[in-house]
């Protein structure tokens, strides 16, 4: 709580003399994502990397819709500390970055393995629609097939009642039209 006064400013200058820098979650920020969307944060607009006096970071539109979502109770939904909506404090992610050449390279990899995870999921979406058409595909021919056979057996029974008709008919001229014509 004594640290709140100097939280609430937007200072830069202070910002770099801030221990609190020290103590973010280094494994957070090597994550990042925001915890909440799971979606990257951004260096400015309304999801930008921001953090809480417990030093964990969010983007700035979720942990402000957090925090007003229950006014009674506002607490880092990581560490359940209790948070204002004016301690959240906005960080300048280029900063971060720069500092961290580690980070950048990690951030290149991972952008490489996302653009070859998406390329893979891309290709196995349409190896599973193509064999999903080929069942289809044949499944449809399996009907044709089916409904040929039940119109050719009609055809058939239709054949053999006729003909069994003429027979009848043969046998008692006198019967009136049995098909009808
Ligand atoms: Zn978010
Ligand atoms: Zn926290």
């Amino acid at each position: 709580m004594e640290d709140n006064r100097r939280i609430e400013t937007e200072d830069h200058q202070e910002f770099e003399e801030d221990e609190g820098m020290e103590s973010l979650n280094r494994g957070e920020i090597d994550s990042l994502f925001c915890p909440i969307c799971f979606e990257a944060w951004t260096s400015g607009g309304e999801h930008q990397i921001c953090c809480l006096p417990c030093g964990h970071i969010y983007g700035f539109s979720c942990i402000n819709k957090w925090l007003k979502r229950s006014p009674n109770c506002r607490k880092c939904p990581q560490c359940k500390k209790l948070c204002k909506l004016k301690d959240v404090r906005v960080l300048y992610a280029a900063r971060l970055c720069v500092a961290d050449e580690e980070l950048q390279k990690r951030v290149i990899t991972l952008e490489a393995e996302c653009a070859y995870l998406k390329q893979s999921h891309k290709s196995v979406y349409e190896r599973v629609l193509e064999e999903m058409r080929n069942e289809m595909d044949e499944k449809s021919m399996e009907l044709k097939g089916k409904f040929r056979e039940i119109c050719e057996e009609m055809d058939a029974r239709h054949k053999l009642n006729e003909a069994r008709c003429e027979a009848l008919e043969k046998m008692f001229p006198e019967m009136p039209n049995m098909r009808g014509n």
